[in-house]
């Protein structure tokens, strides 16, 4: 099979690439290397890199022309770009999905959507489940035109998948983390890992209270592939993600222990982190059910292995 990894070079898609690969098939990459990086990818002939940006509709035509599978995760990532670059994150959540997306659907080749647990917003239930209610902000406020726009790339998919029978999975991902990602975007795990490594302060925002569950991209990626090869899954959203919930507090707390760091905690307001008029969520913990019942998903990585998986590669 070729299969098409646009944002291959980032580091959910530089997984993906190696877990493609390792099951035999051919892989192109698209991707700007505006936040990914070509040493995320394997060598050899089973992968080509094609760099461009999915903002180019011809090119995103070509590389799609010949494929059997589409996996779309080139999005502009992490709260900084999208506060610092509003417009061009806009553009390409939106735009770069829909030429993705047409494509596919014009070459009938079955596409994944990456989505986000963005999506469910402020709402802070005990498990979120695909139909929860979304609970957003003002679209104005940035954080919240992220989610805007990732809930409209969900809509494209779905409804471009149900007129041309095309067959698509949206798979929302909640805080996926582990080696390769890069704090330089806000994620907190590499940022407070590189912190703890450097004896340097912790810097949590807010008051550390609020609550993430983070899932192991080891986890996660299987799951993606399992779930193109299962119908009962397409036309469906699905979210995956980890099952040990905890506060970011208590995060700075495990993996200055992990790391044997001497770093403090520091606390700093979110005005001093994001600007002004940035809300944060308290709580988001993902209801993986679905995806259990579709392909038996099951994460097997901890909060501890993350974080080791992380430090070991470092
Ligand atoms: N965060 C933090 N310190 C940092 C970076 C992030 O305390 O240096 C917090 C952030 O405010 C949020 C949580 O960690 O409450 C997770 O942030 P991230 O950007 O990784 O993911 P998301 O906000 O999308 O859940």
């Amino acid at each position: 099979m070729r299969a098409v990894v646009t944002g291959g070079a980032g580091f959910i898609g530089s997984h993906l690439c190696d877990h493609l690969i390792s099951q035999g098939h051919q892989v192109v990459v698209l991707d700007d290397l505006s936040t990914g990086s070509a040493d995320n990818l394997p060598a050899g002939e089973n992968v080509e890199l094609v760099r461009g940006s999915v903002l180019d509709r011809d090119l995103v035509d070509s590389v799609i022309r010949d494929s059997d599978v589409v996996y779309h995760l080139a999005a502009a990532v992490g709260v900084h770009n999208i506060v610092d670059k509003p417009l061009e994150s806009l553009r390409i959540n939106l735009d770069g999905t829909e030429n993705v997306v047409e494509a596919a659907v014009q070459h009938r080749a079955p596409f994944m959507i990456a989505s986000t647990s963005e999506v469910y917003g402020k709402n802070d239930a005990d498990g979120l489940r695909e139909d929860a209610v979304r609970v957003l902000g003002s679209p104005l406020l940035s954080r919240w035109s992220y989610a805007a726009a990732k809930g409209i790339d969900e809509l494209l998919g779905y409804v471009h998948s149900t007129e041309s029978g095309v067959p698509c999975v949206i798979v929302r991902f909640f805080n996926i983390v582990g080696p390769r990602q890069t704090g330089r975007y806000g994620m907190v795990v590499p940022r407070f890992v590189t912190q703890a490594l450097a004896n340097e302060p912790i810097t949590v925002f807010g008051d550390g209270t609020q609550r993430r569950c983070f899932g192991s991209v080891h986890d996660v990626v299987p799951a993606i592939t399992e779930l193109m090869r299962t119908p009962a899954a397409y036309g469906r959203a699905v979210n995956l993600g980890g099952h040990e919930e905890v506060s970011i507090k208590g995060l700075a707390d495990r993996i200055r222990e992990l790391t044997s760091s001497t770093s403090e905690t520091t606390f700093v307001p979110y005005e001093d982190a994001y600007g002004s008029g940035y809300e944060d969520m308290q709580r988001r913990m993902p209801d993986t059910g679905l995806a259990r019942e579709l392909i038996g998903f099951e994460p097997k990585y901890g909060l501890d292995d993350i974080i080791r998986s992380i430090t070991d590669a470092r």
